[in-house]
């Protein structure tokens, strides 16, 4: 089910930009990494120094880019943008780092997909702002001193587990995003009702806030979806019964599970009496990778006390047997 994706779908990224709150002070939720990032930022503007650089992770559409650039905002400063599998050699990163001013910010996305020989370059960078590069090969190579402006370093990785050990040291501030409560999700559902000009009712907001899977991106989508059934099935206006129906007819449960969500459950319950079950049978049994299961579907499903770890495995709970409509047996 698309709709319930957490990646960006083709046609989201200007949509999503127009959405993107800018200051602290319009960015909902996070609290936690908000406060201590605000307090990083007033002392490094006190001192007159470069922030720290900055470790966010978190699963994807949970507001990572847009904190990158709340970060530069806050600071005053430029951002420079660029992912991790878009770096493909060291030349790509010392033409991006030889054009950073000083103070810029630099947003690397899906930083654990970089390259180890690229990884390499940054950590000098990282440290000491300069670079060493070879120019030329065999008898004929030489070694060149780059000195750097000093600047931020705001990574963001979908797990942190993946990052190399050297690279992560070199974060000064790491912070863990989390899912958004569904207060947080309403609030996210209204702002961006107010952006597009659509009428949406408390019990509306309210509705797709469930529907979620905490994530603000998704939260927005389907609210654009609910609009244009809102527009031709009613009157414009997003209230419960719109949201009920379009949510139904788009394939969300009440519990924001999806089809491979679902799939997942009935597969542990079906298949392995609810488990212990390991992760590698799971994703061969549902057709996905296993990096896919366990970015993707399993932290949600974890949260929302569907799934347990356990050291055998992954069991499914009685919440997931009832939500299915399965009896449940204790052992
Ligand atoms: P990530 O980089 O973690 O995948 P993004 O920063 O691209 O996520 O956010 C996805 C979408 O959700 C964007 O359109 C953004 O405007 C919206 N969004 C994310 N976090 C918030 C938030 N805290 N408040 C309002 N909108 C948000």
């Amino acid at each position: 089910n698309e709709n319930l994706s957490a990646t960006p779908l083709e046609d989201e990224a200007l949509v999503e930009k127009s959405l993107r709150p800018q200051y602290f002070n319009q960015y909902i939720g996070q609290d936690k990494v908000k406060e201590q990032l605000e307090i990083f930022i007033k002392a490094a503007k006190l001192r007159e120094e470069v922030l720290d650089h900055v470790l966010l992770f978190g699963p994807p559409g949970l507001g990572k880019t847009t904190m990158a650039f709340v970060i530069s905002n806050e600071l005053g400063v430029n951002i420079k943008q660029t992912s991790g599998p878009a770096i493909e050699k060291p030349g790509d990163l010392v033409a991006i780092l030889n054009e950073l001013e000083p103070g810029d910010v630099l947003f690397i996305d899906e930083i654990h997909r970089m390259p180890m020989q690229v990884e390499e370059i940054l950590y000098s960078a990282m440290e000491d702002f300069y670079i060493d590069i070879m120019l030329g090969s065999g008898d004929g190579s030489r070694s060149v001193h780059l000195d750097l402006p000093p600047f931020t370093l705001v990574g963001a990785t979908t797990r942190a587990g993946m990052l190399s050990n050297p690279l992560r040291a070199r974060f000064g501030i790491s912070a863990h995003m989390e899912y958004y409560t569904e207060s947080d999700l309403e609030e996210i559902v209204k702002r961006t009702a107010d952006i597009f000009e659509v009428e949406v009712a408390e019990e509306g907001a309210l509705e797709i806030a469930l529907r979620s899977r905490g994530t603000p991106r998704i939260a927005n989508r389907l609210l654009k979806r609910v609009r244009d059934f809102a527009q031709i099935m009613g009157d414009g206006r997003v209230d419960k019964e719109i949201t009920d129906k379009a949510l139904q007819i788009l394939d969300v449960d009440n519990a924001g599970l999806d089809y491979v969500d679902q799939k997942i459950l009935r597969t542990m319950i079906e298949m392995y009496g609810g488990g212990p079950v390991g992760l590698g049978t799971l994703a061969v049994n549902i057709a996905e990778d296993q990096e896919t299961v366990e970015d993707m579907y399993e932290p949600y499903l974890i949260q929302k006390g569907f799934i347990v770890r356990t050291k055998q495995g992954r069991k499914a709970t009685a919440k997931a047997y009832e939500h299915l409509g399965y009896s449940y047996q204790e052992n």
